[in-house]
Parts: C-alpha cells; sequence; structure tokens
C-alpha cells in the first residue's frame, strides 16, 4: 500500500486532530465492533475498515508515535519505525485492554502460516498395584480398572447433542488461541471462550454436557513379568488420558507395591533368610531343610559350622527382568543356645563343659587382650 494514499487517522477514527486519548479508545471501539470480520463474514470491505481502523488506533492511541504522526503525517512514522509503516498487531498496546479479550487479534493480523497446532497429548496416567512377593518373582498377569477420561459415546466427542454441530469460536475464528500484547512482548494464550479447541457447542450433548469425554473405568489386562520389585514402574503405552484436538493419548503408568515376604528378604536378585540351628548340629554336623520360592532344598551343614555362617544356592533367587538367569539364595545360619534345659541336658552339657577348653579366661591373652589391644 503507498503511505501517500493513506487516509488521514484521525479522519479514520471521526476525531479531532486534538482528541483525548478516551475519545480515540471509545471511536476505535465502536468501529472495532462494527467492522470486526466476525461480524462481517465475507466481507473484504468491513476487514479492510477494520484493520485501517485499528491501525489509526495503534498509533494515536502511542504518544510518540502520535506527536511523529502530527508533526510529519505518516511519513513520521515511516522514518522511525525504520520501515513501513504497515500495521503491526505485535508491537500494539493495549489491544486485549480495549476491546476485552472478546476478538482475537493475533489471528486478523499474524497472519496465516502461523497458526499453530493445538494438538495436546494427553496426561499420564499414574495405577498403584499392590502385588505379592510371589507374583513379583514370577511375574503375573493382572486385571486393573483404570479410571479415566473417555470419548463420549454420545457425542463422538464432538460436545454436540447429536444432530447439530459446534459452532466456529468467534474469540480466535477457530484457531484456538488469543494473541496478547503486554508492552513489548506479544504473547499467544489459549482462547478462554473455546478453551483452545477452536469451536464453540452451543447444544451440549446430554450425555457428557458438551465435554466431549466421560469419565469411565478403563479394563485392561496386565502383564507383569518376573523380577518385578518394588518401586518398580511399567509403562503402557497410549493408555494415559485422550489427547486434546486430535493429540496423542497419554501413557498409563504403572507403579507397584510389593509386600514384603515373612521369610525371604529380597537384595536386587538375590534372596536371603536366616535358619535357625541348635548348638548340636552346628557342633555335630546335620542335614537341614531349607525353604525356597519353589521346592524345599536340602542343606548339609559339616561339623563345626560356626555362627554366621552362609551358603549359597545358585539360581534360586529371582530372575532377572531382562531374561535368563536368576539371583541366587543365601542361606544364614542362626546358632541358638537352647533357653531351658530339661535335667537331663543340663547333665549332658555340664559334662560336655568339663572337656571342653576355655579359650576366654581372662588370665589368658585370649579375648580380653585382643579386645584391649583392639582399642587402645
Ligand atoms: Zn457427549
Ligand atoms: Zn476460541
Amino acid at each position: 500500500m503507498n503511505p501517500v494514499a493513506k487516509r488521514d487517522y484521525y479522519e479514520v477514527l471521526g476525531v479531532e486532530k486534538g482528541a483525548a486519548d478516551t475519545d480515540i479508545k471509545g471511536a476505535y471501539r465502536r468501529l472495532a465492533l462494527k467492522y470486526h470480520p466476525d461480524r462481517n463474514p465475507e466481507d473484504p470491505e468491513a476487514e479492510d475498515k477494520f484493520k485501517e481502523a485499528s491501525e489509526a488506533y495503534s498509533v494515536l492511541s502511542d504518544p510518540q508515535k502520535r506527536a511523529a504522526y502530527d508533526r510529519f503525517g505518516h511519513a513520521g512514522l515511516q522514518t522511525s519505525a525504520g520501515g513501513a509503516p504497515g500495521f503491526n498487531p505485535e508491537a500494539f498496546t493495549d489491544f486485549s485492554d480495549i476491546l476485552g479479550d472478546f476478538f482475537g487479534f493475533g489471528d486478523l493480523f499474524g497472519g496465516g502460516g502461523r497458526r499453530r497446532s493445538r494438538a495436546q497429548r494427553g496426561e499420564d496416567i499414574r495405577y498403584d498395584l499392590e502385588i505379592t512377593f510371589h507374583e513379583a518373582v514370577f511375574g503375573m498377569t493382572a486385571e486393573i480398572q483404570v479410571p479415566r477420561m473417555e470419548v463420549c459415546d454420545r457425542c463422538d466427542g464432538l460436545g454436540s447433542e447429536p444432530g447439530s454441530r459446534p459452532a466456529t469460536c468467534p474469540t480466535c475464528n477457530g484457531r484456538g488461541e488469543v494473541l496478547y500484547q503486554q508492552s513489548f512482548l506479544s504473547i499467544r494464550r489459549t482462547c478462554s471462550t473455546c478453551g483452545g479447541s477452536g469451536q464453540i457447542v452451543r447444544n451440549p450433548c446430554s450425555q457428557c454436557r458438551g465435554q466431549g469425554y466421560r469419565q469411565a473405568m478403563h479394563k485392561r489386562k496386565i502383564n507383569i513379568p518376573a523380577g518385578v520389585d518394588d518401586g518398580s514402574r511399567l509403562r503402557v503405552a497410549n493408555e494415559g488420558q485422550p489427547g486434546q484436538h486430535n493429540g496423542p493419548p497419554g501413557d498409563l503408568y504403572i507403579f507397584l507395591k510389593v509386600k514384603e515376604h515373612p521369610f525371604f528378604e529380597r537384595r536386587e536378585n538375590d534372596l536371603h533368610c536366616t535358619i535357625p540351628v541348635n548348638i548340636a548340629q552346628a557342633a555335630l554336623g546335620a542335614e537341614i531343610e531349607v525353604p525356597t520360592l519353589e521346592a524345599p532344598l536340602r542343606l548339609k551343614i559339616s561339623e563345626g559350622t560356626q555362627n554366621g555362617a552362609q551358603f549359597r544356592f545358585r539360581n534360586k533367587g529371582v530372575p532377572h527382568l531382562n531374561g535368563g538367569s536368576r539371583g541366587d539364595l543365601y542361606v544364614h545360619l542362626d546358632i541358638r543356645v537352647p533357653s531351658r534345659l530339661t535335667r537331663e541336658q543340663r547333665r549332658l552339657l555340664e559334662q560336655l563343659r568339663e572337656t571342653l577348653p576355655v579359650d576366654n579366661a581372662p588370665a589368658e591373652k585370649g579375648l580380653f587382650e585382643k579386645v584391649k589391644d583392639y582399642f587402645m
């Protein structure tokens, strides 16, 4: 557009040259509401008038630009801007202020091609599942019910009663976002009128009240692999909340809580357990039964086994998640001294005492000396 052919800005707004700011604002507001393209669809003349008025207002509402315009006319703006004086909505203050949030200016002037995808990925869902120790070790199939939003089957997610269709949102012209201006920054925001969908539901679906989604229980079978542990997290892709505006769904995350086992303690993929034996078994040797998560095993204790002795059974632990091998089972012996003796047992132990060496007598450099050495 040739700047020389431009109409005078005061003439465009229909105000006197010395008009007060409030008059300029009021005049623009009337014109903007009258010629706004949403109210004059398919009317290029109205759109031109709207743009012309907006441009005039953008200059006359800015004290510096207005002063330059008053002195030099359109040419004054050309030089100060260092380029064409064309209307630039990004540099325009007060736009949302003057018309409220009713119209989306970014869409009118921001030009095509900048339309952003409104598609939004759905949210992830967390589902907590408690399983037994045994289930964690050997895997299982769990049937779960996850509460999540699902597309309403009455309106197919459109939100409108069957037979009616949503209308294009007048605020954002269906773009779902609006340009706001704050001093130097222009900010794109989700349109508050339509919530970013770009559409307004005039006749809401009776089942979902226009939401397009409804809360549902999503039943699903989950394969829990052998070897999972407390705190393990399983991801089920695309089973989270549905996406918005054709966005992909989120994921479902299953957080596992594994109940403790009364007998086995798990460390990584190994299992540990403690088995009590009495002093006679430890001193003479014995064959005992060791429980495992499967069939029990036999363990030979050799003569003279000390307290805390540890035995390992290979491959009797927890399977590794990525398959193949298993951890080991460690058996710790706890040699128990009998706390109640029959008369016969006491007699036998007294007999035994007479024959056993005493290696903790204070007189010898035995235990006490060693303790002293250690602490000095
Ligand atoms: Zn519905
Ligand atoms: Zn909108």
